[in-house]
């Protein structure tokens, strides 16, 4: 635009202008519609909400929530669709204590601005009234009349964006919008288990919910008994937060974050830190790209939490919150850590879209999503062999627990019935159920959980007879002679001896005698090769490679005494579920599901 030095080229804009430029803000695609008219039907006591949803091939045609809740007089009706109209605040300082989900007053301004509106309402505590239909399309009033309705609100908008075009054009193929409306409808369905929901698409029924439900009730009806069976809760009261709610087992994951659900004070929103913190309390029972299945309701002092950051108000900032990441960290942690976390084993079920559409998108929604774990091919080793024997007798001599308060043992005793391809354990609990252990995998995890033990003065270090020497490349040299200081606090004394040599005198007890000095070679060159992003500090880093390299080997048979020590270090261990890398250690069958595979039932 040519800019001139004549005056009166600012222009105060238009209503209308002005609404249609709001409305971008908050009602970016179908799924900020839904959003708005929900939470408008929550924070007006609905105790049934019912959304319906028409498509047609291209796109979401109709959005119609209908609520029991208060519903609306005349007058009011009118006003709600005037912008910056609320009956939910009076004054700025109300902002501190909102415990509604709406307080701006634009949803229904801006939706009115770039939709056609059709809202019929009447008061649910007067039955005289009359009820009225209201019918707004681009900001104008086509209709206001008084018609017969039940106690509530109803809701229908049509003709999204028909007056917007460039904001109609970057709308996505209807599989997209119909999975965000998806997102944010399980969010808050998740987020009210209290309230009654029934959502439709193109007039089939796709979920119901319960009034009263428990939240337990509630994700499995979204995402099936098999995800909820999965869960164990969370409870957990601080000062700063009170946390309720479920998370997965690890052996329940995801490869994103997309179902980790937070409420904050009955509000559904993202936290990345709060998320975050969720994560690391699985600490090593994940891997580092997995994520859990998680729904968690934090009630927080509504002084902490500013609600008003973002139009959507689907981020907010919270006051303190490393804090209270740190209290949902360590209650994850704790809750996790008294669990039976053995995955179950059940046959393999067809996903269960919530809503039936387009394959490719709809399979994202899917809950069927647990973490296949990797095969890996059985090595040709069927008997103990001499050296294998003596190799695994030395590496698990060197594991017995260290005596102390017992851990409160997680696993039931374990009676050991044989091994399988020299990696795997089988054993079976007195509750008839059948174990199967990963030889590895379970030593890895008493050999970290020893050198975590460990408290870096010395007393869990050995000397060797005759100083190891190492002859390393520049490159590795420089990354090694960094990590000296780290080495020696795990028990490791290197020093260097001349140029890219290095003097191995003290290594960590729990690596055994270390009769053969090809193990201190593959640590140290796990330790110099480029970390693969794993975000962990050296001390863990070294830890985890000392019990992976320490621990038997996948492919040496051990002997049934061997199988049984490591299966009774195993029970010890605070987290006998998986391995430092978060792969299983265990899984289960139990006589029911051996039989079912049986068809013996
Ligand atoms: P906000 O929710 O921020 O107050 P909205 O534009 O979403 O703003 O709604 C404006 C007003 O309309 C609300 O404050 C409420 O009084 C009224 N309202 C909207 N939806 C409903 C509903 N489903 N039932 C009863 N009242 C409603
Ligand atoms: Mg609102």
């Amino acid at each position: 635009m040519k800019q001139g030095n004549n005056s009166g080229q600012i222009r105060v804009l238009d209503q209308a202008t002005v609404n249609k430029i709001a409305a971008g803000e908050v009602v970016e695609r179908p799924a900020s519609v839904v959003k708005e008219l929900v939470e408008n039907s929550i924070d007006a006591g609905a105790q049934g909400i019912r959304i319906d949803l028409m498509a047609s091939k291209n796109e979401i045609t109709s959005i119609s929530v209908t609520d029991n809740g208060t519903g609306m007089g005349r007058e009011d009706a009118l006003l709600a669709f005037t912008p910056h109209a609320t009956s939910k605040i009076g004054e700025i300082s109300d902002l501190d204590t909102v415990r509604t989900l709406g307080f701006r007053g634009e949803a229904l301004a801006s939706i009115a601005a770039v939709a056609r509106v059709t809202l019929v309402t009447r008061p649910r505590d007067n039955d005289l009234a009359t009820g009225t239909r209201i019918v707004i399309a681009g900001g104008e009033v086509r209709e206001n009349s008084a018609v017969g309705a039940p106690g509530g609100t109803s809701v229908l908008v049509e003709d999204l964006f028909f007056n917007t075009p460039a904001r109609k054009k970057f709308q996505k193929s209807r599989a997209t919008e119909l999975s965000h409306v998806i997102g944010i409808l399980e969010g808050i369905i998740l987020a009210h288990p209290d309230i009654a929901f029934r959502l439709t698409y193109n007039g089939t029924e796709q979920v119901v919910t319960g009034r009263n439900a428990t939240r337990l009730d509630t994700i499995a009806r979204i995402y099936g008994a098999d995800t909820a069976r999965d869960l164990v809760p969370v409870s957990a009261t601080a000062p700063l937060v009170a946390i309720n709610g479920h998370i997965s087992r690890p052996s329940l994951s995801r490869k994103d974050r997309d179902r980790i659900f937070l409420s904050i004070n009955g509000r559904y929103v993202s936290s990345p830190a709060i998320t975050n913190a969720i994560k690391e309390g699985y600490g090593t029972l994940l891997p580092k790209d997995r994520f859990p299945v998680a729904f968690l309701a934090l009630e927080i002092d509504t002084n902490l939490v500013d609600v008003n950051v973002h139009p959507t108000k689907k981020l907010v900032r919270i006051s303190r919150e490393p804090e209270i990441a740190g209290v949902v960290r360590e209650a994850v942690r704790k809750t996790l850590s008294g669990h039976d976390l053995i995955p179950d084993i059940r046959p393999i079920a067809a996903p269960r879209p919530i809503v039936a559409d387009t394959p490719a998108t709809m399979a994202a929604l899917s809950h069927s999503n647990s973490y296949q774990f990797p095969v890996t091919k059985p090595p040709a080793v069927s008997e103990p062999t001499h050296t294998g024997v003596t190799d695994s007798d030395r590496r698990l001599r060197q594991t017995e627990l260290a005596p102390g308060p017992a851990p409160a043992a997680t696993l039931p005793p374990l009676r050991v019935i044989g091994e399988f391809g020299g990696i795997y354990i089988l054993a079976t609990t007195a509750s008839g159920e059948l174990l199967i252990i990963d030889q590895h995998a379970a030593h890895e995890r008493i050999l970290y959980e020893l050198a975590g033990q460990q408290d870096g003065s010395g007393k869990r270090v050995q000397e060797l007879i005759t100083p190891v020497i190492l002859h390393r490349t520049p490159r590795e040299s420089a990354v090694l002679s960094e990590l000296l200081p780290s080495l020696r606090n795990e028990g490791f004394q290197i020093e260097e001896f001349g140029k890219d040599t290095f003097l191995v005198r003290t290594v960590p007890i729990i690596l055994g005698k270390l009769e053969d000095t090809s193990l201190l070679e593959d640590i140290i060159s796990d330790l110099v090769s480029p970390d693969r992003g794993e975000r962990v500090d050296n001390r863990e880093r070294i830890t985890r490679i000392v019990a992976c390299r320490g621990a038997i080997k996948a492919g040496t048979v051990c002997t049934p005494e061997q199988c049984k020590r490591v299966a009774d270090q195993l029970r010890l261990t605070k987290n006998p579920f998986t391995c430092p890398h978060g792969r299983p250690t265990i899984i289960r069958f139990t006589r029911e599901q051996l039989d079912g595979m049986f068809k013996r039932s």
